[in-house]
């Protein structure tokens, strides 16, 4: 895609910090790091969010995840790795080109926010009536 930002980076037009590449997947230093190591993994070709992807970019993506995330335990070695990928402006996707975010935490770290919600039971009655509804729908 031309206007694509992350696209650009894939043609070289943008520069980056790249960690890793192969034939679907593009890997680089998020330039607005949460912490140490944030690293972006994207598929070269342009898809936007999950429901775009193709399934071997999806495939590409998750294998291409270990193994950076094998670099950055070998670098930083976090006490975790939080991985995270937004879907829709609604959730806060700023770059419309499918991102996976690896987030290395080391232990005294500041809390990654989006992982600590606070667990409340929800209405099980609606759960299993939602979950059934999408079971179906797949
Ligand atoms: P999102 O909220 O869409 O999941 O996150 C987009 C991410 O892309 C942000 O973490 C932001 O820092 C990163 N980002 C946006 N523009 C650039 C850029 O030009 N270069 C790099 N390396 N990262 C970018
Ligand atoms: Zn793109």
């Amino acid at each position: 895609m031309d206007d694509c930002i992350f696209c650009k980076i894939v043609r070289g037009e943008i520069p980056s910090f790249k960690v890793y590449e192969d034939d679907k997947v593009f890997a680089f230093a998020d330039i607005n790091p949460i912490l140490e190591g944030h690293t972006l993994i994207i598929p070269k070709a342009h898809a936007e969010n999950l429901w775009d992807i193709s399934d071997d970019d999806l495939t590409a993506i998750h294998r291409a995840s270990k193994k950076i995330a094998g670099g950055i335990r070998e670098v930083l070695d976090p006490a975790g790795i939080a991985c995270l990928q937004l879907n829709g402006r609604a959730v806060n996707q700023v770059v419309m080109h499918y991102h996976f975010h690896l987030i290395p935490r080391k232990a005294d770290d500041p809390e990654l926010t989006m992982t600590a919600w606070e667990l409340v039971p929800g209405d099980m009655e609606q759960i299993k009536a939602v979950s059934e509804k999408i079971a179906a729908a797949i």
